[in-house]
């Protein structure tokens, strides 16, 4: 019934600790390792007195094989069943061919997306997040998922997209 936010993105940019710090606790395994969460995992996320579901899922990697392959299809599934979808970069990284490839298919998709440009720990990065408008999906948010910096902002925009 509520409606259903899917996080996606490349592994390793902190979309589970991003979804951890929406849900307010720690249920989403967080890894040093890319690829940990392998399947789409549902949680309830309150938020300004509104309920709604986050989708964790693995990383997308639209040329992966094998396991990776079984993660992209996982997030394809989470981007069809969503209302909105929460696309997170690493800003540090950058823009990478992937998420040119990911922009599109969030396009086609036509749902609601909110650019999340994640790793911003302090001031300094907000410039390389800045960097992220040329994705060509409007404003990215800058946001430190570990350390909380701009979570209210993001969760705002979570709730006006959804
Ligand atoms: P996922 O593969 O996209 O789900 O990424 P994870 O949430 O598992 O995080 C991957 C790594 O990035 C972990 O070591 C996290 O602690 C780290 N990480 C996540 N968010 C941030 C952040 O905002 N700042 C920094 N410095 N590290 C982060
Ligand atoms: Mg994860």
């Amino acid at each position: 019934e509520q409606p259903v936010l899917a996080v996606i993105g490349r592994p390793n940019v902190g979309k589970s600790t991003l979804v951890n710090r929406i849900i307010g606790r720690r249920e989403a395994v967080v890894e040093d390792t890319p690829g940990v969460t392998r399947d789409r995992v549902s949680y309830d996320a309150l938020w300004n007195g509104r309920t709604f579901t986050v989708v964790d899922t693995g990383g997308w990697d639209p040329d992966a094989k094998g396991m990776a392959e079984r993660i992209a299809q996982q997030a394809e599934v989470a981007m069809t069943v969503a209302d909105a979808i929460l696309f997170v970069v690493d800003s540090r990284v950058g823009i990478t061919d992937i998420d040119e490839r990911v922009v599109k298919l969030l396009r086609a998709s036509k749902k609601p997306v909110i650019l999340a440009a994640n790793k911003v720990d302090d001031q300094r990065g907000e410039l390389e997040a800045a960097a992220l408008w040329n994705l060509g999906l409007g404003e990215p948010m800058p946001i430190s998922a570990l350390h909380g910096r701009g979570s209210g902002d993001l969760l705002d925009a979570i709730l006006d997209a959804l």
